[in-house]
């Protein structure tokens, strides 16, 4: 094996190829980028970068990893029995081995038009254009109160912007981190002045030429200059259809992490199987997945792979707290509060089949860690 290429330049691929180095790999690697900037942390994208273009995105050891990059343009398909990646007509690129690594999209709000100011958060252009956009008093609705568009709420009420968050549900949050915590949560966005719309959906949006008026689904016209469509991520699995590979709300990979012989899949775009969820497919959207399912993916490859069974762990940051998850979290599962203290600390377990499978904190750094020891005994 002497030809790696590596499909999607973001922290997956990066690290996959990170790691490859780092374990005495040295063929080639060809690194297919759609975005025309090398890798970068999109974390900050939402939180600090928002607000000030000197934030630090960069993420370190792009520069002497002695990578092939082709960026700019996306990969269009994949040639399984040809090992090949096509980058539309203009070229392709043999491989003898491949890592699929290409995330996931802002979804998209269907009926809204193409009106200026209405906008979508994911990669570093569209927080260019976000930012451009915020340098007046702009009135700003966010459609989806989940983490993304919960966190930019939190980022823009520094600004003192005016905030209307909209979001189908009764509680923000509720699906990933349950009634309990999200009605917590509205509460924070309320004590920072955001206008939250609970139970409403934005159905449509009027203006000549820009965003003017966003309208919900009961009836309600809100003034708006700006629009952030904040409503989840979809994988990035487009490109593959055709390609053989088993594509089920992402790119399906084994226990190892493979898709197929020699084809790797991690990051927000893989859908791996669980053991502490008894075997159920689940694809993780969290920084820390990307870095280790990319490291392993490298692994895999070189034959070297056991078990990929990471506990998922996640952060976001409101209005001054760190909310940190670590293991599984959501409303299915059975929540028990265990501390909530008066200036908005808590710490909150999840309850599966009786036994603990995931917490959730603002505060509490030491308890988190403790509890991520303990779920990495018992189930990886
Ligand atoms: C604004 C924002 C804030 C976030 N904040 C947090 C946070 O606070 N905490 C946390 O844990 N996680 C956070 N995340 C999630 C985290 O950043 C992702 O889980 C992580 O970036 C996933 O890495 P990845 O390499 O799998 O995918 P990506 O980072 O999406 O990289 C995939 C790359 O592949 C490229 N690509 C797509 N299709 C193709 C194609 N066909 N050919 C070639 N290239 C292609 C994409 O353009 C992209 O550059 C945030 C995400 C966003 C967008």
């Amino acid at each position: 094996m002497h030809r790696i290429a590596i499909a999607g330049a973001g922290l997956a691929g990066l690290t996959a190829a990170q790691e490859l180095r780092r374990l005495g790999y040295d063929g080639d690697i060809s690194m297919v980028g759609a975005e025309r900037h090398r890798p970068y942390r999109r974390p900050p994208l939402s939180k600090e970068y928002l607000l000030d273009p000197g934030a630090d995105i960069a993420l370190a050891g792009t520069d002497d990893l002695d990578v092939t990059w082709l960026l700019g343009h996306a990969a269009t398909g994949l040639d399984l029995s040809g090992q090949r990646l096509h980058r539309g007509h203009r070229s392709s690129v043999p491989f003898d081995a491949l890592v699929i690594a290409t995330g996931a999209r802002a979804r998209a709000l269907p009926g809204v038009g193409d009106l200026d100011g209405v906008l979508t958060l994911r990669g570093l252009d569209d927080a260019h254009a976000l930012r451009t956009a915020l340098t007046t008093r702009a009135r700003v609705v966010i459609a989806g109160a989940g983490f993304l568009g919960s966190e930019v709420a939190a980022t823009l009420r520094t600004r003192d912007l005016p905030v209307t968050l909209v979001e189908s549900d009764h509680v923000p949050l509720r699906r990933p981190l349950g009634e309990r915590i999200g009605t917590i949560i509205a509460d924070l966005h309320r004590a920072h002045g955001v206008d939250l719309r609970l139970g409403r959906r934005v159905v449509a949006v009027t203006g000549t030429r820009r965003v003017e008026q966003v309208h919900l689904d009961d009836g309600t016209v809100l003034p708006a200059d700006l629009l952030i469509v904040a409503l989840g991520a979809e994988p990035e699995t487009d490109w593959l259809r055709g390609s053989g590979l088993r594509l089920d709300g992402g790119v399906v990979v084994d226990g190892q992490g493979l898709a197929a012989p020699q084809v790797a899949a991690a990051g927000d775009v893989a859908r791996r199987p669980s053991t502490l969820l008894g075997g159920e497919l689940i694809r993780v959207e969290h920084y820390s997945n990307a870095i280790e399912q990319g490291a392993h993916a490298a692994r895999a490859l070189l034959g070297i792979a056991g078990r990929f069974d990471a506990i998922p762990s996640f952060w976001c940051h409101l209005y001054g707290h760190r909310l940190q998850s670590t293991g599984f979290t959501g409303a299915s599962y059975d929540l028990h509060l265990r501390i909530s203290e008066p200036d908005g600390r808590f710490l909150a377990e999840y309850h599966h089949d009786g036994r603990v499978v995931g917490v959730v904190a603002a505060g509490f750094l030491r308890q988190l860690a403790a509890y991520r020891q303990l779920l990495t005994k018992e189930y990886v």
